[in-house]
């Protein structure tokens, strides 16, 4: 459909408004000069060494008199400096301060992308984003903000799950999440002052950051439902990632359908892209079918020929989850994209072919109601920003068996906008507004959608 093409092809990336940045940063705190602990304490040892070790002879009685003294002294010099030193450099993760990452390694995708692991340089077990003592991420979706010194401007970036998977663990480098390290996935705007600094960073240097910031609850979200439809253009993979396997390792009934817009093939194949192309040009005979299914996106599979990094880690997703995960790409740049109709397919016959989930009009299988509900009222989360704390045991209000299906929409603004409708804003955020684009029409078209499932725009 030309006006989908039309977006995709302007759509480069997550692309909040200058305003949304702004409302996402909290301000950048200025660091306090490191110095000034470690001089007074030098300053008020010195005097003191220098009084206790004066070898000026003295009688008796003076000395008793000075030992109480410098007793006195050095209490109050204790005192002194504890109450005046500032606090020292925080190392851990945290919400409030930028900390220190050396960048470990670095790997181009395509000309413009590239992903980059990253090690805190004060390593610490009690990571804020862990589940305490394991290795289990504690949120479904998260992102952490990275700063730009020179012009001290902070944009999020959302981490890679870790690998789970022995045969992919072996083959690349291990990515253990407890040691603290983390991999981004991102892309380098044109002009854009935080993606253009970060792609010309290298291994061994540092990066600043602070998090993590908690988005949506989507397991406590999906409840008792099975299906997820995520619907993500080019970097805005990774939350996709993210929830697609918070969702399958939480449940054994929940299937995820992904389907991924890109622009060119690199972000999926690598290698000789051009060879794999030509390669994938239909023969004479195979011209009719070729004909017939064009502009449809393609399934992604484990025999995928050179997989990009980021393939690698979707067909080992796809290798652990089989059936309950299931993966289409578009490429923008060879006109397939996803249209209407694939959307229609994903949300209303999710699942494999054979499930008897949820949703289907054969055998629906319906959520309940959710008024007043912050979890799973609609109305509700026209309101809500895409940063939320995760939902406590009594924040649903719907009663036994709740939940929604959820579809989300992640990527560029028009990309967002045209399949689910512009974000709002509201008070100073940037919160979802209503339903509009793409997923309106197709609850115009099936209302019980609108009760069943939930929209959620990153
Ligand atoms: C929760 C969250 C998670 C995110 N995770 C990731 C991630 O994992 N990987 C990633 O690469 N990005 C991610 N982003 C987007 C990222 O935060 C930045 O917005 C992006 O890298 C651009 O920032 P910049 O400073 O380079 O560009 P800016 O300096 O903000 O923009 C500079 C110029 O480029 C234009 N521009 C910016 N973006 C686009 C675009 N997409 N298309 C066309 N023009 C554009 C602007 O209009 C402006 O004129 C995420 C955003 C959010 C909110």
């Amino acid at each position: 459909m030309a006006s989908t093409r039309a977006v995709l092809a302007t759509a480069r990336l997550r692309h909040p408004h200058p305003q949304t940045t702004l409302s996402l940063i909290k301000p950048i705190s200025t660091p306090s000069k490191p110095q000034q602990p470690s001089q007074s304490l030098r300053k008020y040892t010195t005097t003191a060494t220098t009084t206790q070790s004066s070898p000026r002879p003295a009688r008796t009685s003076s000395k008793s008199r000075r030992i109480p003294l410098l007793v006195t002294a050095a209490i109050l010099g204790s005192t002194i400096y504890y109450l005046a030193s500032p606090p020292s450099r925080p190392t851990l993760l945290n919400t409030e301060t930028f900390v220190p990452y050396t960048i470990t390694s670095r790997e181009a995708i395509s000309p413009t992308s590239f992903i980059f692991t990253i090690s805190p340089h004060a390593p610490n077990p009690s990571l804020p984003y862990l589940v305490p003592s394991t290795s289990s991420w504690r949120y479904p979706l998260w992102s952490v903000e990275f700063k730009q010194p020179q012009v001290q401007i902070a944009r999020h970036y959302t981490p890679l799950p870790p690998h789970d998977d022995g045969q992919q663990q072996q083959q690349q480098q291990r990515q253990d999440p407890a040691d603290g390290s983390l991999s981004f996935y991102v892309r380098a705007i044109g002009g854009g002052e935080m993606s253009t600094y970060l792609s010309r960073l290298g291994v061994g240097q540092d990066v600043w950051l602070r998090g993590p910031h908690v988005g949506f609850d989507v397991v406590a979200r999906l409840g008792e439902m099975d299906n997820v439809v995520f619907l993500a253009g080019g970097t805005g993979v990774v939350p996709a990632m993210q929830v697609a396997k918070a969702v399958l390792d939480k449940s054994p009934e929940a299937h995820v359908t992904l389907l991924w817009a890109i622009r060119r093939r690199e972000e999926l194949q690598q290698q000789q892209a051009s060879t794999v192309r030509k390669k994938q040009q239909p023969s004479w005979w195979q011209f009719w079918a070729a004909t017939k299914n064009s502009g449809e996106p393609e399934e992604l599979t484990a025999q995928l020929q050179h997989p990009s990094p980021i393939a690698k880690q979707l067909t080992a997703l796809k290798e652990k989850h089989g059936q309950r995960l299931h993966i289409q790409v578009a490429i923008d740049e060879e006109q397939t994209h996803f249209r209407e109709l694939d959307l229609q397919r994903a949300i209303i016959s999710p699942g494999p072919p054979l499930s008897s989930s949820s949703s289907s009009s054969s055998s629906p299988r319906r959520s309940t109601s959710a008024s007043g509900c912050r979890l799973h009222d609609s109305a509700m989360l026209e309101l809500a920003p895409e940063f939320e704390a995760p939902a406590a045991a009594d924040d649903c209000k719907c009663g036994r068996g709740a939940g929604k299906n959820l579809f989300l929409v992640s990527g560029p603004d028009g990309f967002v906008a045209h399949y689910a409708g512009p974000k709002r804003w509201l008070g100073g955020q940037q919160v979802q507004g209503p339903v509009g684009g793409v997923a309106a029409r197709l609850q115009r078209r099936y209302p019980w959608l609108a009760d069943d499932w939930l929209v959620l725009k990153l």
